[in-house]
């Protein structure tokens, strides 16, 4: 089939400064003579033209910050079209693009080149016609790196180790100072954060992680700053060039095919800590963490992390990393914790950097935390990559997820896996409670929304929702299906219907674990299930949770399938049964919970698993009230009190069921529930040990406190019988206790 007189070739946009420059200096007034104001463009980028390769060549001008780079993206032409479109004026500036044909090499004429500015895409017009089938684009560049944090930017650090013979410098010669202090002390690097759409403002490319593609990287820089270049792939070659073989250009190994967002460029004097890792083919790989060369010395522990987390991951998902490398690298400036860039990892430096001496138990934690987080990346959302941004659930809620599944099996000590509902549920639910949160899937169009979908619902509450499916199905059938999920679309790109189709084949649980899973992740909010007695047992009914009668009224996203993990005064075990969702019956969705014998009380969500919250009658909350608490007025009730509570808490409720009342009663509190309900429950916390319930009552009093402040209430809230507010702010437990701190960082690279 023959292309017809204008073909649409579109790519997204690279920010011009001056759009005059584009397609040599055409004025943009001639640009684009077609243009028809009534033609819509597409938000997304066409089908019909697929990226099949790209090769970067991009080099850092660490003298006028800025960046100049050239392109060759291979292309396919799989269908034609009309297009129109406007002309605008952004940032990055072209000054080149050429069109060939890849089997001929013939170059094809092209009649005009357009942005179109709010939807960020290029529009590249050839002025005769063309046929189907393959070509390629050449295109040359140049950029600002400075004045931003995202896309290609410069970051700077003071480099103090050199400040003594700086200072020696002075000395003999002022002008020698200054330079030495351009060129040493304050050092620059430019890197690259592209996630969710920041490669458009880099290099021309199809910014949209379905158009996956391989990626010949080339950085070129001055090898006299003492400069060296990293990115996702190893240097397969290294080449000098310009007058004084100052310029030294690295070529990178082709890589697999990834989204544009992976794509990674580091040009920096960093130093690095390294070993090497085992993967499943039985193949040993370079595996470094890079810092400023001060830093070094901190690395050790991420590293560390980095060898046994891969193991465990390489060993439960039993698919191989397919990078030849991993690089871990710590950024001075950098605008999220971290990034998953494939093969070449960056972070915050706060996120990375551990040291032995001088670092805290939460520290520890949080690099554990955030690496393990980053490499679990490799696979949920490198390998395997969801197909829009509406999806990002796929690669956020599993990376949680399995954040904290990898940290509890390197750290059994942590007990990290009792706190889960901490990190997840209780961060999310306070979001989650608002009218205007949305799904964890939600169908997004516009490029604004992209970034907002980076939020506690595509992260804590997917991993949330995840943890649950993991206590319904079962750990085995989990991992069973997320194998699969992640062999059948590796390299790939993936929507959740399609993960669910393989969770329904593959668990092969008692309920439809399609509908399941769909409506948590497709309807906003959480249900609150609220508990009556009546003769046979129990009266369950569910509604969405809405902190007011108002806001109660006005929603009906219909219901949910929920899984009731329960434990009685009868101390009996756990028990399960299940709320089915049931649209028919709207409001009125009512669940009859039997028991065959009668119970002093019943706690719904053990181990507060379920991504829900329960309501209990007044009474029901004054039974959990009195089984906590103790009074401390009296010396003997104490010591019997003492005895008593210990028993009684540590046969009927684990720290965790004891942490989720607390956090029910007080989110509850603010939807009707009294305060005083909320707060009898807290009389029992000086003689707490377990740190869940501690957190719970911290955030909450915490969240009181500005509440009541500069109120009369104030100071007779920090002053409640029993339970001195202040006091117990010294008091409290901690997550991690000291004495793992160094058992944790002594722990030799490769061991579990
Ligand atoms: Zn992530």
């Amino acid at each position: 089939m023959t292309g017809w007189r204008f073909i649409l070739i579109t790519i997204v946009l690279m920010k011009t400064k001056d759009s005059r420059v584009i397609n040599g200096q055409v004025s943009p007034d001639n640009l684009n003579p077609y243009y028809n104001e009534s033609m819509e463009i597409e938000k997304r980028l066409p089908e019909h033209v697929l990226p099949r390769k790209y090769v970067i060549a991009i080099s850092p001008d660490f003298q006028k910050d800025k960046f100049h780079g050239s392109i060759r993206i291979d292309l396919e032409l799989l269908k034609v079209s009309f297009y129109y479109s406007n002309v605008t004026v952004n940032d990055l500036t072209i000054s080149s693009t050429k069109l060939y044909t890849k089997k001929s090499q013939t170059e094809i004429q092209i009649q005009s080149v357009f942005p179109v500015r709010k939807r960020e895409m290029l529009v590249i017009k050839p002025y005769r016609n063309i046929s189907l089938g393959e070509y390629y684009l050449k295109m040359n560049f140049s950029g600002r790196l400075k004045g931003k944090i995202s896309g290609f930017y410069l970051s700077t650090y003071v480099d103090e180790n050199k400040s003594i013979s700086i200072k020696f410098d002075i000395l003999i010669n002022f002008m020698t100072m200054i330079s030495l202090h351009y060129l040493l002390l304050c050092r620059k690097l430019a890197v690259s954060q592209f996630e969710p759409f920041y490669a458009r403002t880099a290099f021309p490319c199809f910014d949209e992680p379905s158009f996956k593609s391989i990626f010949l990287i080339r950085l070129v820089y001055s090898k006299k700053l003492f400069y060296h270049a990293q990115s996702n792939m190893p240097i397969v070659e290294m080449e000098t060039m310009g007058d004084d073989n100052d310029k030294t250009i690295a070529y990178f190994e082709p890589t697999p095919p990834m989204s544009t967002y992976l794509v990674a460029f580091l040009v920096s004097d960093f130093e690095c800590l390294g070993t090497h890792m085992n993967l499943l083919n039985e193949s040993k790989i370079p595996v470094a963490v890079c810092v400023r060369p001060m830093f070094k010395q901190k690395a050790a522990f991420a590293l560390n992390i980095t060898i046994k987390a891969m193991k465990f991951y390489l060993e439960t998902f039993q698919i191989d990393y397919p990078l030849p490398k991993l690089d871990l690298i710590g950024v001075p400036d950098f605008t999220t914790g971290a990034m998953e860039n494939w093969g070449l990892i960056t972070f915050r430096e706060t996120q990375l950097l551990h040291s032995e001496n001088d670092s805290s138990c939460t520290n520890m934690r949080r690099v554990s935390l955030t690496v393990a987080h980053e490499l679990a990346h490799m696979w949920f959302g490198n390998l395997v990559t969801m197909k829009w941004w509406d999806d990002l659930w796929l690669n956020e809620g599993f990376a949680t997820y399995m954040e904290h599944i990898a940290v509890d099996f390197l750290f059994p000590e942590w007990k990290l896996m009792d706190s889960f509902p901490l990190y997840t549920k209780y961060i999310s639910m306070r979001h989650d409670v608002k009218l205007r949160t949305r799904s964890v899937v939600k169908r997004i169009e516009d490029l604004n929304e992209i970034e907002e979908m980076f939020d506690r619902i595509s992260y804590q509450k997917a991993a949330s929702v995840i943890r649950m499916l993991e206590d319904t199905v079962g750990n085995s059938k989990l991992i069973s299906a997320v194998r699969k999920y992640l062999r059948r679309y590796q390299f790939r790109n993936a929507e959740s219907r399609e993960l669910f189709d393989i969770l329904g084949n593959t668990t092969q649980a008692t309920i439809d674990i399609v509908d399941f899973v769909r409506r948590w992740m497709r309807f906003p909010g959480f249900p609150v299930i609220n508990v009556r007695r009546d003769k046979a047992g129990f009266q369950l009914l569910q509604r969405r949770f809405a902190t007011s009668r108002r806001f109660s009224e006005t929603i009906d996203d219909g219901s949910w399938t929920i899984p009731i993990r329960y434990v009685t005064s009868r101390k009996d075990g756990v028990k399960l049964d299940w709320f089915l969702a049931n649209y028919s019956c709207g409001n009125n969705n009512v669940l009859e919970l039997s028991l065959e014998k009668s119970v002093d009380w019943i706690k719904l969500n053990h181990d507060s698993i379920g991504y829900y919250i329960v309501n209990y009658t007044e009474d029901a909350w004054n039974v959990f009230g009195n089984l906590l608490f103790y009074n401390p007025s009296l010396i003997f009730t104490l010591v019997v009190s003492l005895i008593i509570f210990t028993l009684k808490l540590s046969q009927a409720l684990s720290a965790m069921n004891r942490a989720d009342l607390l956090h029910d009663a007080f989110l509850l509190a603010g939807a009707g529930l009294n305060y005083s309900t909320a707060m009898n429950l807290t009389f029992y916390l000086m003689n707490e040990h377990a740190y869940q319930s501690w957190a719970v009552a911290m955030e909450w009093f915490g969240q009181m406190n500005r509440l009541l402040h500069k109120t009369h209430v104030l100071r007779r809230f920090r002053r409640v019988p029993c339970l001195d507010i202040e006091r117990s702010l010294q008091r409290r437990p901690r997550p991690l206790p000291e004495d793992n701190r160094k058992e944790a960082a002594k722990v030799p690279i490769g061991e579990h």
